[in-house]
């Protein structure tokens, strides 16, 4: 197998490399690393590891924080990250995007046709059609859900070779809407890999709006931002009312040892994005920003540039993408979270729970959420960093995290790019008839089992005699 991978990519990558990721999930080791750099290279893999029934995991750069990317065992990683055309039609504001485009690399090209995209908190060099593969969130997700409402089709590979196009593109060749045809876009998101390998995404952008703001408002707790948040949802025209909980800020100031927080300081900072292509609506948005915060009796809305300018470390929440070393360059190194879509009028009692589970288990009550397209349904995200060399730490971060996640699912909160450690609470919750259905699109699609068999469980190839 090895000749004929070396024949197909040329020389292999380093399978230590991609054994791990920053989270507690188990490392697996690769048997081989291939890099793609034409599409065609993509059917000969999955043809020939079909043939072998050996595992292939996609990988961008493996920094989806749910351990999505580790390989299986023995497997095959196949690196998608040179793989980075970007293609833009301005009038439509649309775009064919490659796996290996990043969040950098697509606002610049936007930024040439006034078009923009909403951003996550991930690194300026992580994969868009990833993060949009997995329904990850963004900085405009209230205005316009989740990333995974954004992709208007797809072109991808299965297991056998077999290329498809799915969305409007499949009869035009333009990814204009996921219809009016059967949605079968939805056949490649929130699946992980197991069905196919995306070659080109047709992804939604937005008008670049001519004046735009971005303010924070210091909640001085956390239930009164949630009201701003809702009431902020209804009232409609801004792009995003983020919520990020204290330890965030205090990490990003310096601090190491978090203690309790100060009951002076504010529990939850709002970030608000909104813009306008007139002066005069701007200041309209302004204002009801302003009269939500009053309504809720928190000090007024200031520009996050403002406040920059008296904490300089706060840069990254500035203007994004950015590299959030706070939580990425810390001593232990290891980063993980539960993050959870649900309803909007159980944020509170999620967001407490939550928080006490954290502090119980020696973890600052680190919070992410947001209302999300237009206020529909809400994400609660509790983040840890934790000591990756430590197997004691690391197991006791995976038993908060299976607490945190079944916590939340007692509460209707789903967790987004699930992870291994809650795949058992959620497959013993979900509905039978869709678990089965899951399982007959995978045998249909991937009939061996090659493509990461082990997300969602639906099968392993290794487990049958396998040459390598
Ligand atoms: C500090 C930090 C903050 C973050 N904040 C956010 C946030 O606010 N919101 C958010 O949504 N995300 C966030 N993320 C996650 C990050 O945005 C996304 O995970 C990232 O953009 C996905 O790109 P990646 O290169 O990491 O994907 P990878 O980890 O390489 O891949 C993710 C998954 O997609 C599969 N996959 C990748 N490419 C393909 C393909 N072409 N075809 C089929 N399957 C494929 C992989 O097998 C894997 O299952 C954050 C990450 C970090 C480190």
């Amino acid at each position: 197998m090895k000749r004929e991978l070396e024949r197909i990519f040329g020389a292999l990558g380093d399978p230590a490399a991609h054994a791990a990721d920053l989270t507690e999930n188990a490392p697996r080791t690769p048997a081989y690393v291939v890099r793609a750099t034409e599409e065609e290279q993509i059917p000969a893999l999955l043809k020939l590891a079909t043939e072998h029934g050996v595992p292939v995991t996609p990988k961008a750069t493996g920094q989806n924080v749910a351990g999505l990317a580790i390989p299986e065992e023995g497997g095959i990683i196949l690196d998608l990250s040179p793989l980075d055309a970007v293609e833009i039609d301005a009038q439509n504001m649309v775009a064919w995007i490659g796996p290996g485009v990043s969040w950098e690399r697509l606002k610049a090209e936007c930024a040439q046709h006034d078009l923009a995209i909403g951003f996550p908190l991930a690194p300026p060099d992580a994969s868009v059609m990833a993060c949009a593969l997995m329904d990850g969130l963004s900085t405009m997700a209230l205005a316009h859900g989740s990333y995974a409402d954004w992709v208007h089709g797809v072109v991808a590979y299965l297991a056998d070779g077999t290329r498809v196009v799915t969305g409007s593109a499949a009869v035009s060749g333009r990814p204009l809407s996921r219809g009016p045809l059967p949605d079968l876009t939805g056949l490649f998101i929130s699946w992980f890999g197991t069905t196919g390998v995306v070659v080109r995404m047709g992804l939604a952008l937005w008008p670049l709006r001519a004046h735009r703001r971005r303010e924070i408002i210091l909640c001085h707790d956390t239930a009164s931002g949630f009201r701003l948040m809702r009431a902020g949802a209804r009232a409609g025209g801004f792009d995003d009312l983020g919520g990020l909980g204290w330890p965030a800020a205090k990490w990003a100031l310096g601090a190491e040892e978090l203690g309790p927080r100060d009951p002076a300081e504010p529990e939850l900072y709002i970030l608000a994005d909104y813009g306008a292509d007139t002066k005069r609506e701007l200041a309209l948005q302004r204002d009801k920003l302003r009269a939500l915060a009053q309504a809720e009796s928190l000090p007024a809305p200031m520009l996050v540039q403002d406040l920059v300018q008296l904490a300089p470390a706060l840069e990254p929440f500035a203007e994004l993408p950015a590299r959030l070393g706070f939580l990425l360059d810390h001593p232990g190194g290891g980063l993980t979270w539960v993050g959870t879509y649900g309803p909007m009028e159980r944020l509170e009692e999620g967001a407490r729970i939550g928080a006490r589970l954290l502090e119980e288990a020696g973890h600052p009550p680190l919070l992410v959420t947001r209302p999300m397209k237009g206020g529909h349904y809400a994400v609660l995200r509790f983040i840890e960093r934790f000591n990756r060399s430590d197997p004691a730490e690391v197991e006791r971060i995976r038993e908060l995290n299976v607490a945190l996640g079944r916590a939340l699912l007692d509460l209707d909160y789903v967790p987004y790019k699930c992870p291994d450690t809650l795949l058992d609470e959620v497959l013993q919750r979900m509905d039978p008839g869709f678990r089965d259905l899951m399982q007959r699109v995978k045998n249909a699609v991937d009939p061996k089992g090659i493509l990461s068999p082990s997300r969602w469980r639906l099968g392993s190839p290794l487990s049958e005699n396998v040459v390598l």
